[in-house]
């Protein structure tokens, strides 16, 4: 497991749409693992492939106080609801925004296992998290979805969220609540 720097924007691999991972076979598990210590180390709730520098559609979610998970392929197959939200983005740092989000978010994947899985969330982190990090295996960062420039805040000191030491080997074997498609 490595920690892979992480791309910032003006990096044009941000804004290319990722390619869909045909087979998921030793050199993919080695990247979920590679991203999952890569967010664990920067901080962040959730990664997307091409913050690595790498153009496959796989992301990972590390919510506080849950296990991280990799969900391969997403689709928002559902969303519903509107709120506004602060937002920040580990390929953004030193910076927030205020945007909209939807309410109700589902999202449709494989787990690293292979198996079709979907994750629900509404009105939370995870939801805002799904949304985020589908929209940069499609070449989007949250700060296209801004109204305005104005509601982008640069922030005094960086953001810093304390988490505890975690190892990111369970990103593999699924997440234990998922439901099952
Ligand atoms: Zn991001």
């Amino acid at each position: 497991m490595t920690v892979r720097p992480i791309r910032y924007l003006g990096d044009p691999v941000l804004r290319r749409p990722a390619k869909k991972v045909r087979r998921i076979d030793d050199s993919i598990r080695r990247l979920i693992l590679d991203m999952t210590d890569s967010m664990i180390e920067a901080q962040g709730v959730g990664i997307a492939a091409p913050q690595i520098g790498v153009s496959l559609r796989i992301v990972v979610i590390g919510m506080p106080d849950e296990e991280p998970y990799a969900l391969i392929n997403p689709v928002v197959v559902r969303r519903s609801g509107e709120r506004r939200l602060d937002e920040g983005c580990l390929s953004v740092p030193g910076y927030r925004g205020n945007l909209t989000r939807s309410m109700r978010v589902t999202v449709k994947a494989l787990n690293p296992l292979g198996r079709e899985v979907r994750v629900k969330a509404e009105d939370d982190l995870l939801a805002q998290a799904l949304e985020h990090e589908t929209d940069h295996v499609n070449g989007i960062v949250y700060v296209d979805r801004l109204d305005s420039t104005d509601d982008l805040v640069k922030l005094e000191a960086p953001f810093v969220r304390a988490r505890p030491g975690e190892s990111g080997e369970r990103a593999l074997a699924g997440r234990p609540s998922e439901d099952d498609a």
